[in-house]
């Protein structure tokens, strides 16, 4: 097993490559404000990228927000605007401020977005580390287009692409077993940072032309994969990596057929130690 261990970002996530180069792209373009209504990893990364290029960052969060994820994002330098009971009211109010001068940095749905995601399977090849799957959580699918994208660029488009998420987040399983992108009534996981009710149009198409497995794991074992992975690695991450550990620690089977795994430690900042095992007693 390989660990791409993105949880070591500056801001917590693998969402600052994806968001850094977009946010670069709009810099460059004129833009002088960015804007996010993501009140998790994606929030905290414009709100990065925006200190570290100098442009003012706003970010829309429904009140649901944690306290956590609104501090990392202000102790950032970005503004923070509670907005509405849910994530479509807060969007909706961030878009309103969007004008000539601002760039909207969608938290998955982005070309811009994927082509930052890639530069993590560059290093990995660039390091000469052979592998011949990859196990990666999903939530909107930018990762997961990053990552084939990536795989694409390197002459990898043969290796298989293990896609984790837990249940009541499992959007690309759902989409997968539609034949379509299909929208979940809820989510009703704990692994918030996957809650996206739908994905992107592009990540179910990855679906259909290359061989990508969904692998659904439930709340518990993502979390546990987290306890394991701090103790192991002392490193650490939120539920929606776990997602993506569980595949090892609880899953196994599902990648007895591979030799060379990679997976991506995508990490995540608004969990803590606390969180965690308050969550692996209730679910216990
Ligand atoms: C955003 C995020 C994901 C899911 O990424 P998508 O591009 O939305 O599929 C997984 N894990 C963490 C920690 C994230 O922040």
């Amino acid at each position: 097993m390989w660990l791409k261990m993105d949880a070591l970002q500056p801001p917590g996530s693998f969402k600052i490559r994806g968001i850094g180069a977009a946010c670069e792209h709009h810099a460059t373009n004129g833009k002088r404000r960015f804007v996010s209504s993501s009140g998790g990893n994606a929030g905290i990364a414009v709100a990065y990228a925006g200190r570290c290029l100098s442009i003012p960052v706003s970010v829309f969060v429904p009140e649901t927000a944690s306290d956590r994820a609104k501090a990392l994002i202000r102790q950032e330098g970005a503004e923070v605007f509670v907005h509405g009971a849910s994530w479509q009211e807060a969007n909706e109010r961030a878009l309103q401020t969007v004008d000539a001068e601002t760039a909207f940095i969608h938290p998955f749905d982005d070309p811009l977005l994927w082509t930052g995601h890639a530069t993590m399977i560059n290093e990995v090849v660039r390091a000469g580390v052979p592998f011949d799957a990859v196990v990666l959580s999903v939530g909107g699918g930018g990762l997961l287009a990053g990552v084939s994208e990536g795989l694409d660029r390197n002459g990898l488009q043969h290796v298989p692409i293990i896609a984790a998420e837990t249940e009541g987040a499992a959007s690309l399983a759902a989409a997968v077993k539609a034949g379509r992108p299909v929208e979940l009534p809820a989510i009703t996981s704990i692994a918030t940072s996957l809650g996206a009710r739908k994905v992107a149009k592009r990540a179910f198409e990855i679906t259909q032309n290359r061989p990508v497995d969904c692998v659904v794991v439930d709340d518990s074992a993502a979390v546990d994969a987290c306890m394991r992975f701090l103790d192991d690695h002392r490193v650490l991450v939120e539920p929606a990596c776990g997602a993506a550990l569980a595949v090892a620690y609880a899953h196994a089977e599902r990648l007895a057929r591979f030799e060379r795994v990679l997976i991506i430690a995508c990490g995540g900042a608004t969990a803590t130690l606390a969180q965690l095992q308050a969550w692996q007693t209730s679910l216990a």
